[in-house]
């Protein structure tokens, strides 16, 4: 709950909201002392009631100065409040009882006995920054509540957060605080301008509602029945959004609420699992101040100098592979000359890397860069266990700063760091944290097509900061905005181990339910599996179906009696045990779907889609799977065959994609053997 009070200053009159008034009227009265507000035009009015957050930021949307204000004694002042109110003023007498509004002047000279006498009072154990600069004091000197004060302030930059979360960071770093001192500490950071409140659930004209009935409709329906309007202003009832992950409509559960009083509160579904956000819950976002980047020297000839040795040095350190180390140079050149220009637009670049090309290698410059520039980083990628398999490496790459992973439960979720590790679900509590933010697999579920978790990614994206795409299979929509040059990027055609990547074979045999139905699998496909079997590889068999998984699994086991056969869906609660069995090669055959597309990598293995031809596989669901094979430098040539009765469009396509790699890579030199250049047209 908040609290409201006018105020004049700079001789103009406005409404304020305030989660501990006492620390306003310290604030302005320690502005007084120090001169910088004009002593006779300045006076503070009080309005003694308590408000939620969405009342308070309404109302104070809705205040106009009248021109009589300054003369208004306390009962005008409770007229236009009550009339201002009005609209809520069932909730707020629920709230603060039958008399819910009192309302009290504080003319100067009072406004400083009050606060002096505030700043005595022994409730208010913070040292409140009364014009005297605490930070000429030695550390020893500065109270315990500053200490706390600016290690929270630190903690909460760049994040937005729940009410519940605040407090879990504040239980996290074991600051010994009242409720009642937290709302004191948060309220100093608003006023010093590190703190923004707000919401969770909040009206928006940006999204206008969709279908139904037509504007000119609803705007007669409101002229007609006022209580069409409800709460809100204006003849057009303003869409609810969240604004911490931008769900509306459906997503949005409408319940009567207890705590503030509303019939109408809304509720977000669709960020749930980090916890309510709500109409009249607060949002705390801690805004980042000062300079972001260290930007160069003004000597142009000097800095581009430096600078080409810097990014030398960096490619070197990391010790990349030639194609690599290409890639990552122009994303590092863009990068340098995105944030030279310092303009608030966040800069784009794709760094689109065959499968086994050595991704997470090459973000290792572009972190290092960001950093020694003092920016702050994120690597997103839309998986947990992708986070987990991370965190090492950049733990070791990166050992002079900290770095954090997030992502459900996880337990360094309330700590700072230089480097974030996340899910790309736990980007909704940042805000306009990161310089430089990598989404690694943006193609991925479910990051692709997922507007909330893509809205997340652009908030927790500083402005002037940038964003670097890693993909092997990037959306058409983001290949269409490269070739008409509206997104940079770089590709890297070969694998780190510097072969080409297999091409897949086409294998004309009937559908996989036909099989099954038949009772036997088709003898074309047995002679490539014996192949693979007797070279000693293992085998992905990917099938568009869940439900064909287990008929074909039977098949195999009785054509191959010598064999280990499993298979794994998303559906399958041992899937990780089986995944974990293959890996260590207890397991031959793995039948399963294209839950595996990505992440799992055996050294040596071939690859056979099965109904490749399915509408459910389209071209990079293809290339990914197909990307399982070869990976290792033991064995860079796998097989890769596409298995249906027809050749389809994707297929074609993917096999296109695959060439065109390949050839890229002999073009630019980075292939190793000459032999492996057979495999290339
Ligand atoms: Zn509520
Ligand atoms: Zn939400």
């Amino acid at each position: 709950m908040l609290w409201l009070y006018a105020i004049k200053l700079a001789d103009r009159w406005e409404l304020r909201f305030s989660l501990d008034w006492r620390i306003d009227v310290c604030h302005w009265g320690a502005r007084q002392r120090e001169g910088t507000e004009r002593s006779d035009r300045f006076k503070v009015v009080l309005w003694y009631l308590r408000v939620p957050i969405d009342v308070a930021l309404q109302t104070v949307e809705r205040f106009s100065v009248e021109s009589a204000m300054d003369r208004w004694d306390e009962g005008e002042w409770t007229i236009y409040g009550k009339t201002l109110l009005h609209t809520f003023s069932d909730r707020l007498k629920r709230l603060n009882g039958h008399a819910w509004l009192k309302v009290r002047v504080l003319p100067n000279d009072e406004l400083l006995e009050v606060a002096s006498l505030l700043q005595r009072n022994r409730n208010l154990e913070f040292e409140i920054n009364g014009g005297t600069d605490t930070s000429a004091l030695a550390a020893s000197e500065i109270s315990e509540g500053q200490f706390i004060y600016r290690s929270l302030m630190s903690l909460l930059t760049g994040k937005a957060l729940l009410e519940s979360e605040v407090r879990s960071v504040v239980e996290h770093n074991q600051f010994v605080l009242s409720d009642e001192q937290l709302l004191s500490l948060l309220q100093q950071g608003v006023l010093e301008g590190h703190i923004e409140l707000t919401n969770g659930v909040a009206w928006s004209d940006a999204f206008e509602p969709r279908g139904g009935l037509s504007r000119w409709v609803r705007n007669m329906l409101a002229t007609i029945f006022s209580s069409f309007v409800k709460e809100r202003q204006g003849p057009i009832r303003r869409e609810e959004s969240c604004r911490r992950c931008g769900s509306i409509g459906e997503q949005l559960r409408v319940t009567h609420c207890e705590r503030c009083g509303s019939e109408c509160c809304y509720t977000c579904l669709g960020c749930l699992q980090l916890g309510r956000s709500q109409t009249c819950g607060l949002l705390i976002i801690g805004t980042r101040k000062g300079a972001r980047l260290l930007i160069q020297a003004a000597d142009a000839a000097v800095s581009s100098h430096a600078e080409e040795s810097h990014i030398a040095a960096l490619l070197e350190r990391f010790g990349l592979a030639p194609a690599q180390r290409d890639a990552s140079q122009l994303a590092l050149r863009y990068l340098e000359k995105h944030w030279q220009l310092g303009k608030e637009a966040k800069g784009e670049f794709l760094l689109w890397a065959v499968t086994g090309a050595g991704k997470t290698e090459m973000m290792y410059p572009l972190v290092a860069h960001a950093l020694y520039r003092g920016g702050r980083v994120c690597i997103a990628t839309p998986r947990r266990d992708v986070v987990l398999e991370l965190k090492p490496r950049i733990a070791k790459a990166f050992a002079d700063v900290r770095v954090v992973t997030l992502y459900g439960g996880s337990e360094e979720r309330w700590d700072p760091g230089e480097v974030t590790l996340a899910t790309t679900h736990q980007l909704m509590r940042f805000r306009e944290a990161f310089d430089l933010v990598v989404v690694d697999e943006l193609d991925a579920f479910p990051f692709h097509n997922n507007p909330m978790l893509e809205r997340a990614a652009r908030q927790a994206c500083a402005p002037g900061g940038a964003f670097v795409y890693l993909s092997a299979t990037p959306p058409k929509a983001m290949q269409r905005a490269v070739r008409r040059g509206r997104l940079a990027q770089a590709i890297v055609p070969v694998r780190y181990h510097r072969e080409p990547l297999p091409v897949p074979m086409r294998l004309t045999m009937p559908a996989v339910a036909r099989q099954i139905a038949g009772g036997r699998l088709h003898g074309r496909l047995m002679k490539v599996i014996h192949q693979s079997l007797e070279r000693g590889a293992q085998l992905f068999i990917f099938a568009a179906r869940i439900r064909h998984i287990e008929g074909i699994v039977r098949l195999l086991r009785t054509a191959l009696p010598a064999y280990i056969v499993e298979g794994t869906s998303a559906a399958d609660a041992r899937r990780t045990e089986k995944v974990q069995k293959f890996r260590s090669r207890e397991i031959n055959l793995l039948v399963t779907t294209t839950i595996l597309e990505r992440g799992v990598t055996v050294p040596k293995s071939d690859v056979i889609i099965l109904d490749a031809d399915d509408k459910l596989f389209d071209a990079s669901s293809l290339v990914q799977m197909a990307g399982r094979a070869g990976r290792a430098k033991d064995d860079p040539h796998g097989l890769v065959y596409f298995a249906a009765p027809q050749w389809t469009k994707p297929q074609q396509e993917a096999v296109v994609q695959i060439k065109r790699m390949n050839r890229l890579a002999k073009r630019g030199g980075y292939l190793r053997t000459e032999g492996a250049l057979q495999n290339v047209e």
